[in-house]
């Protein structure tokens, strides 16, 4: 098999690595030994913590993990005792991380090692990626971290720096890079200090080959780096395509009651299941939420004048929200069937698992005074 080209940046689709790519292994080694970051999961190799703190680092940062990592194993020190807690318990403790799915997934896979693995975790990565929420990079990091298992990862600090090692020269995320970047992240990963290893180059990723500015100059890789050859690192990763993204209107109330706010948790399956959230009411094509609130108000035995607090845009995955807020005030507040709904002081929403869109219309609330 052919060799990247060393002439130019190409399309490079081989998955042939010359000699020099023999040193990636060492070469991070060595710096990992030097530079690498001192984290509470790295001082174990026990699955349950590794799995924790890798589904915790998904979209996530380092410093914004720590927190909830230690508070998570303080409430559930084992994989049995994460998997007896309910559901909403362990949502309750994840508020705030974002990307919910996790903590279902995290809740559910925890059942899963129990029920069909005996309390113990598989070390194939074959067998991790039956649990829900393990792709299978974290599948990779799992048994390379716990078990030392020639694993490969590919997160993405890890596709950034290959993107760039190689200059890739295609958007990472077509199925014909995503196979190639598997192939060079398989084919550099070494047969022994995989644990090492697998640390030193999610490290480089976190702290070196930043996506904005990569330093470079620090880097242990940058007498073999490509794009650092040819000036791209600036350009590459190369910028998927955006489609437009569709507008979700909403109108939330933050009904009033003698200094207490409503609010309500969101049915365990679904978008944001299990959080908690302001009682909020599309609206249709064309309608303003001033004309909503009119209808509202009368429905709600409102016991006072509207206050309009603002507007929060909030971004998901597959839509905007835009969500327009107004406080009123409300004698009494029917119980809708099924919905788990209390009445809150300001401080005590502030401890409650609200998901990120009604978080912002509570600082909005908080800010606003009395
Ligand atoms: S030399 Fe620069 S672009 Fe290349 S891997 Fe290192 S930090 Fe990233």
């Amino acid at each position: 098999m052919r060799a990247p080209h060393r002439g130019a940046p190409t399309e490079i689709m081989d998955d042939s690595l010359p000699f020099e790519y023999c040193q990636v292994a060492p070469l991070l080694l060595a710096w990992y030994g030097r530079e690498g970051r001192e984290l509470p999961w790295r001082q174990t190799r026990d699955p349950y913590r590794i799995w924790l703190s890798e589904i915790m680092l998904q979209q996530t940062t380092v410093t914004a993990v720590i927190g909830y990592y230690q508070r998570f194993l303080g409430s559930f020190p084992t994989v049995e005792q994460l998997a007896a807690a309910p559901l909403a318990a362990v949502i309750d403790l994840w508020a705030g991380l974002g990307y919910y799915a996790r903590a279902r997934n995290l809740h559910a896979a925890a059942i899963m090692v129990v029920e069909e693995f005996a309390g113990s975790f598989p070390d194939t990565v074959e067998e991790l990626q039956r649990l829900p929420g393990v792709g299978r990079s974290t599948a990779g990091a799992i048994a390379a971290l716990a078990f030392d298992k020639q694993a490969p990862i590919l997160d993405g600090n890890v596709r950034r720096i290959l993107c760039r090692l190689f200059a890739l020269q295609q958007p990472p995320r077509s199925s014909a890079a995503e196979k190639q970047l598997w192939r060079w992240a398989e084919a550099l990963t070494p047969e022994a200090q995989v644990h090492d290893y697998t640390q030193a180059i999610m490290d480089l990723g976190a702290t070196i080959c930043l996506p904005r500015k990569p330093l470079c100059t620090a880097c242990p890789l940058r007498e073999l780096c490509q794009a650092r050859r040819f000036g791209l690192e600036q350009q590459l990763p190369l910028k998927q395509k955006s489609k437009p993204v569709p507008v979700r209107r909403e109108l939330a109330l933050l009904l009033e009651n003698a200094g207490r706010y409503l609010a309500r948790r969101r049915p365990a399956s679904g978008l944001l299941g299990g959080l908690w959230e302001f009682p909020s009411y599309s609206l249709a094509e064309g309608q303003t939420a001033a004309e909503r609130i009119v209808l509202l108000a009368g429905e709600l035995a409102a016991a006072g004048e509207p206050v309009e607090l603002g507007t929060i845009q909030h971004i998901y995955s597959h839509f905007r929200l835009e969500l327009k807020l107004y406080r009123l005030p409300v004698s009494v507040f029917p119980q809708v069937a099924e919905v788990e709904q209390e009445w809150f002081s300001k401080v005590e929403l502030t401890q409650l698992a609200l998901h990120g869109a009604h978080k912002k219309a509570l600082d909005k609330l908080l800010n606003f005074g009395d």
